[in-house]
């Protein structure tokens, strides 16, 4: 059988480490066949995600920290010069401050809204503006949000309100990217225990309410979102843009709880 992917570039920030929904994505991604190209936040990062894309294959790793324009324009530089035409883009980047994940949302400082906005919202804009003239045969642009965006989760707060700035942005970048064969989606995936999720108290309880009631009953296997991705890279996922497409064993349909 052919590999879904065969051919085609895929480029995938967000990798921290093995736990990373975009370790899963990548891995994925190379089972079915892409060339990967990696990209890390910082120094702080690089020997890891570099010992991660020998492991899975990758052709490149790069730095770009998505808050910094430069770093954007020198990854889109560095993949144009060598004449890199990407395919599909996966954007899994989020940070909002500890303290705005654990403590009311009415304390939300106004320089802790703005960078949650920054990091996991906005740059998903800037992304998309950096990336489009290297998909110069169309291709898709892929986020990751939660339903935290349209629902009250305890402590998610702040990374709600960017999440739901994140899932608007996705419908804008689809209308406006378009007409270039470009399609933007984003999955929202069911919580997951990586670093990130860490970050927000009382995590493990969100996952075991979502294992009680999600009518799969249980929680999301980080592989489920990555077959997703590969499907909305992929020419099976050619009609699909401008959506959010949940990835979260059924839990968003949940209303009072079931018997
Ligand atoms: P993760 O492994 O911690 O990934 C988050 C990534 O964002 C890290 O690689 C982090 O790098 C990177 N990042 C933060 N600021 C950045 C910046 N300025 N420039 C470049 N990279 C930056 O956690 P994850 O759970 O896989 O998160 C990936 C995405 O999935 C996020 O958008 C998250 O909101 C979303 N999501 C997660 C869950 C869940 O339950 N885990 C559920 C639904 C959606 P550093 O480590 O260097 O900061």
């Amino acid at each position: 059988m052919s590999e879904l992917l065969e051919g085609k570039t895929v480029l995938i920030l967000g990798i921290a480490n093995r736990w990373s929904l975009a370790h899963a994505i990548a891995a994925a991604c190379r089972r079915e066949g892409a060339r990967l190209i990696l990209t890390y936040q910082g120094e702080r990062l690089r020997l890891t995600v570099e010992e991660l894309g020998a492991e899975l294959g990758a052709a490149r790793v790069l730095a770009c920290d998505v808050s910094q324009d430069a770093e954007l324009d020198r990854l889109a530089a560095t993949l144009g010069q060598e004449g890199t035409k990407l395919d599909a883009v996966v954007h899994s980047i989020a940070f909002a401050s500890r303290e705005d994940l654990s403590r009311p949302f009415l304390e939300t400082s106004r320089a802790g809204y703005a960078l949650a906005q920054d990091v996991s919202a906005y740059s998903l804009v800037a992304v998309a503006r950096a990336v489009a003239p290297l998909m110069t045969s169309g291709g898709s642009i892929l986020t990751l949000t939660y339903l935290g965006s349209t629902r009250v989760v305890r402590n998610y707060n702040v990374m709600g309100v960017a999440k739901a700035a994140l899932e608007a942005s996705v419908r804008y970048l689809a209308a406006d990217l378009g007409p270039s064969g470009i399609r933007v989606n984003a999955i929202s995936a069911g919580p997951v225990k990586t670093a990130s999720a860490r970050g927000i108290k009382d995590f493990s309880k969100v996952l075991d309410a979502v294992a009680q009631l999600a009518p799969l009953r249980r929680n999301t296997d980080p592989a489920e979102v990555a077959d997703t991705a590969v499907f909305l890279a992929s020419d099976l996922g050619r009609g699909v843009t401008g959506n959010i497409i949940f990835v979260d064993a059924g839990f968003q349909i949940v209303g009072l709880s079931p018997a």
